[in-house]
């Protein structure tokens, strides 16, 4: 799944009537949370109420699959089981525990937020929202589920399954992310949001864009699809065009960035020749060496290597001697 602070949008402003009757509400709470109690699973974030675990997992779910947050926070939290532990880890065992889950800034992020929760809020994620926004990498959806699931506090989640969701079944559009306006679904998230309930509402709402009203829903066995507005167009066969095709990967920038990375995780020493890394890495021409030398400068930019007198290595701690 993946968070969504601001999705595209072709209209502007938010419906003034979202056609959400009291009564309309209470038969879509009530459809959807009883669908979830048949079918949710039990991730242990959800029920720990420990907003640490809480902010992982939702880090961790960035633009990954459920199926891979599941193994990341696993063994992020086997290694970091609290807060503290977190923030006096090494970057470079933070970076190695991350592993190849894919855009290493969010282990960062993780990081630089314990280390900011030490020296700013007494050891501990802060409960106010604004403070939790301030974080590194911390944005409304993963703000959102760390008030949900940490504290039981009232914050609509929203990620790309719930704007799928919210904008088929209130505004009847077919591809929400890019048809209807973020303030359109903001205001349906907050106007839904069950009171005291969020615990249970904002994963019913995920796990519902998941796994039933997926980009190609599955109308047919929809247990809001008689209040739905999109329905009567998917019924006549209109479709969802695609939000995006996925980039090219190989030869991207993100690949080589990718290749660095491993190479220097799976290295056996803290740090290594930049000649002897490129090496590794098969540099190939002239061309492609610049380029991966380009590529090493962004993850020390992104804090996630080192560079100094030709020498290279995971992380920070090299940089700062
Ligand atoms: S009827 Fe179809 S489009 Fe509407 S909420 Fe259900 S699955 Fe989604």
């Amino acid at each position: 799944m993946s968070p969504v602070s601001a999705p595209r949008s072709t209209k502007a402003a938010p419906p003034t009537d979202l056609g959400l009757t009291p009564g309309r509400m209470r038969t879509i709470r009530s459809r959807l949370l009883e669908w979830h109690e048949a079918h949710q699973q039990p991730f242990p974030w959800r029920t720990a109420r420990d907003p640490y675990s809480a902010l992982v997992a939702a880090v961790a779910a960035q633009q990954t699959q459920m199926a891979r947050v599941i193994e990341i926070h696993e063994r992020w939290m086997r290694a970091f089981p609290t807060l503290g532990d977190l923030a006096r880890a090494d970057r470079a065992d933070v970076l190695r525990v991350w592993g190849r889950a894919g855009y290493p800034r969010r282990a960062v992020a993780l990081h630089e937020t314990a280390l900011r929760c030490m020296s700013e809020h007494d050891g501990a994620l802060p409960r106010d929202p604004v403070a939790l926004l301030a974080l590194p990498g911390v944005g409304p959806f993963t703000a959102a589920i760390v008030r949900t699931f940490g504290w039981d506090d009232d914050a609509p989640a929203v990620d790309t399954n719930v704007v799928r969701v919210l904008g088929r079944l209130v505004c009847g559009d077919l591809q929400p992310a890019r048809e209807t306006s973020p303030a359109a679904i903001e205001a349906i998230a907050a106007r839904l949001f069950p009171p005291g309930d969020g615990a249970r509402w904002n994963p019913a709402l995920m796990d519902y864009g998941g796994r039933v009203c997926l980009p190609r829903p599955k109308c047919d066995e929809c247990v809001v699809a008689s209040l739905c507005a999109a329905r009567p167009r998917f019924a006549a066969g209109e479709v969802a065009e695609p939000v995006r095709a996925q980039g090219r990967w190989a030869g991207s920038d993100r690949e080589g960035r990718g290749r660095i990375m491993h190479a220097l995780r799976t290295s056996n020493d803290a740090e290594v020749r930049e000649t002897t890394l490129l090496r590794r890495l098969d540099g190939g021409d002239a061309e492609e060496r610049a380029r991966l030398r380009r590529l090493l400068g962004t993850l020390v930019a992104d804090g996630l290597a080192w560079r100094a007198g030709g020498r290279c290595g995971l992380g920070t701690a090299r940089a700062t001697e």
